[in-house]
């Protein structure tokens, strides 16, 4: 099969044949038809993580948002055979541990990444093994297609877990939503499906333009701000009628999580999707005063679990939103290293989906 391998980063992934890959007794294997490019992809290729020593090892794999058909199984899998339409979560659990017991395998102690560790070669290629297949797997409706469905692989599902079942974002809520790329326009859009009142902060109109036409009542670019509200939380503040509900950093640089938490009113809920940069290091200051002052809940996300799909299916089949509607642009396998480059500049709006796995 044809793979997208990190050779060297910041480097161009090398496109290579590879060994078609072989179930475990527990997995599966998935012939990918859709992949997204995603943020996630961008830190993986750049090399950040040295100093967690959570660095993505060389000659990876990546690729952690496909969706697809089910082409072989292994012995033990009750669930799933040939021909089934699926998608794959990127935090694959074990199925068997407590967390994975509870519904919360994403957050599984002996989980993997999909795409982001040896053990778990990803889906820039022609198929990718999932493990723990009747855990990991999720059927796809009927009316969800590939291209989709890869679109909402990572960063809708990830959107939708922050905002709904990390806190329950409600009809009447105001809800602030700090970067609008891929995961920061899926919120956008799960939040007034929800119900919401959304305010959208970037510092890219065109990403602005955007987040409006999925949902955003307001939008706020830092660099054009009026003299009297001359920061993002006192112009969001002003725009709430005393702060936002809740509030969402999915950029993960210590300027957007502080805006986010001073964003809320009293006794708001700042929920944390976006990962930082070698910039911060993992760690970002906060104004903890302020925060026990106010009340002020601080709730981090990661992905979601496969067992809360059909609760986002409910609510695209119930409000009509489109996953689809995120994807600007099909790539081939071989256009990928570009798109990744492109993030460098955060040139890349919407998501970007693999699509051609020939090219
Ligand atoms: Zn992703
Ligand atoms: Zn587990």
């Amino acid at each position: 099969m044809r793979a997208a391998i990190l050779r060297a980063y910041g480097e161009p992934l090398a496109v290579r044949e590879l060994p078609d890959p072989e179930p475990a007794p527990d997995g599966a294997v998935v012939s990918v038809d859709a992949c997204g490019v995603c943020r996630s992809d961008w830190h993986a290729w750049a090399g950040h993580g040295e100093w967690a020593n959570d660095r993505v090892p060389r000659g990876q794999v990546l690729g952690h948002e496909p969706a697809g058909e089910v082409v072989d199984v292994g012995d033990e899998v009750d669930r799933f055979r040939p021909g089934d339409r699926v998608v794959v979560p990127f935090s694959l659990g074990d199925g068997t541990c407590p967390h994975c017991r509870r519904g919360a395998g994403n957050v599984c102690e002996d989980g993997r990444a999909l795409g982001f560790e040896a053990a778990a070669p990803g889906a820039f290629a022609e198929r990718v093994a999932v493990p723990a297949a009747d855990y990991n797997l999720v059927e796809r409706p009927e009316w969800l297609g590939a291209t989709a469905a890869a679109a909402l692989g990572c960063r809708y599902m990830t959107a939708y877990h922050a905002l709904a079942e990390r806190t329950t974002v409600g009809g009447g809520d105001a809800v602030a939503v700090h970067g609008c790329g891929g995961v920061g326009l899926s919120a956008v859009q799960i939040a007034a499906a929800l119900g919401a009142r959304v305010i959208a902060v970037d510092v890219d109109d065109d990403a602005l333009a955007l987040a409006t036409e999925f949902g955003a009542a307001e939008t706020v670019n830092p660099a054009s701000l009026p003299e009297e509200d001359d920061s993002v939380p006192e112009r969001v503040r002003d725009l709430t009628d005393g702060g936002a509900d809740v509030s969402l950093d999915a950029l993960g640089i210590a300027e957007t999580c502080r805006n986010s938490v001073r964003s809320l009113r009293p006794r708001g809920t700042h929920v944390q999707v976006g990962l930082t940069t070698d910039a911060e290091r993992g760690e970002v200051s906060l104004p903890t005063d302020w925060m026990t002052r106010w009340e002020i809940s601080f709730v981090g996300s990661r992905g979601m679990p496969p067992t809360s799909y059909p609760d986002l299916f409910a609510l695209i089949e119930a409000t009509g939103i489109d996953p689809g509607d995120l994807v600007a642009r099909e790539l081939s396998l071989s256009e990928v290293s570009d798109r990744l480059a492109a993030m460098d500049e955060y040139e890349a709006t919407g998501v970007e989906v693999v699509t051609d796995f020939e090219g």
